[in-house]
């Protein structure tokens, strides 16, 4: 989290008014991106979700309802406030609670011993106090307090997730674009195998528009693009099931298809990096053991 200078000015003495509603906007950001992207379990028990997580997960269905769009989206092209200004104001103020009522006071202790100096919180109340020079030296440091911070989380993440590169995961957060790189060098390959372009989930031909490459388990989870789990699908079928967790019968295909690609492959002699990570897919049993463990 980073504050502007602007906040230093209007401080008295030595300390600076920080509101937990300017905090709470922040973590609400954060938590609708990671929630969003990425969905990771943050408890042993997924259906008693952290408060948070279910703040988040609340806007973000109201905001897929109110515009239509189910892709996960960043933040700041998100336009939330406009989007859904009413659950948007809500979701700030349920955080603000829930800071002042379970968050704020609880790092004023470490391991049961009160600490010092990091900052001062009456309970209950709408803002904290920080003296000028502790936040001097959080801001001075702050890229290693967010790796820190970050470490520390993907531990805690790594207790309840058993999905891929979770500390890419949480590192993506803090950037202000998740790349989703492009996908056409793999048609020609996906081609080899589908040259009539049947669409992998309606199992109609797509032949009027330029087929959406998609990812069988979903993106959301292997946070890659991987030959062995991209398929040809018409654009509507592909936006449709954004983040969907494949039936088994899917799988199935998958995995006959890529034995059929891997076998064309070898006869073409097209052996390059994309094709030995198909050939290590098949031997590994990839396929099935994502689609395993995706299911949580
Ligand atoms: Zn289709």
């Amino acid at each position: 989290m980073e504050f502007e200078e602007e906040t230093l000015l209007d401080s008295d003495n030595n300390k600076v008014e920080i509101q937990l509603r300017d905090i709470a906007k922040k973590v609400l950001r954060y938590y609708f991106e990671q929630t969003i992207f990425f969905n990771l379990q943050q408890s042993s028990n997924p259906l008693k979700p952290p408060v948070l997580v279910t703040i988040a997960k609340k806007l973000i269905g109201d905001y897929q309802g109110y515009s239509g769009n189910v892709k996960p989206v960043k933040w700041f092209r998100s336009n939330i406030e406009s989007v859904c200004e009413k659950e948007y104001q809500k979701a700030v103020n349920a955080i603000v609670t829930a800071l002042k009522t379970d968050v704020s006071y609880r790092f004023l202790r470490v391991e049961g011993i009160e600490v010092e100096g990091v900052y001062q919180y009456a309970k209950k109340a709408d803002s904290l106090f920080m003296d000028i020079a502790n936040l001097r030296v959080l801001k001075e440091n702050s890229l290693l307090v967010f790796d820190a911070i970050n470490y520390r989380w993907t531990q805690m993440l790594e207790n309840f997730n058993t999905s891929p590169r979770l500390s890419k995961k949480v590192r993506i957060i803090d950037e202000d674009q998740i790349r989703r790189k492009p996908l056409g060098k793999f048609s020609s390959y996906i081609k080899t195998e589908n040259p009539s372009c049947e669409c992998f989930l309606c199992g109609r031909s797509i032949d009027s528009e330029t087929p959406a490459i998609d990812h069988v388990i979903p993106w959301s989870y292997l946070y890659s693009d991987d030959l062995w789990n991209l398929v040809f699908a018409h654009q509507s079928c592909n936006s449709s099931k954004s983040n969907v967790i494949p039936s088994e019968e899917m799988i199935q295909r998958l995995e006959a298809r890529n034995k059929r690609l891997c076998v064309l492959m070898e006869q073409q002699g097209k052996l390059d990096k994309h094709v030995s990570e198909l050939q290590m897919a098949i031997d590994h049993n990839l396929v099935r053991k994502f689609w395993v463990s995706c299911q949580g």
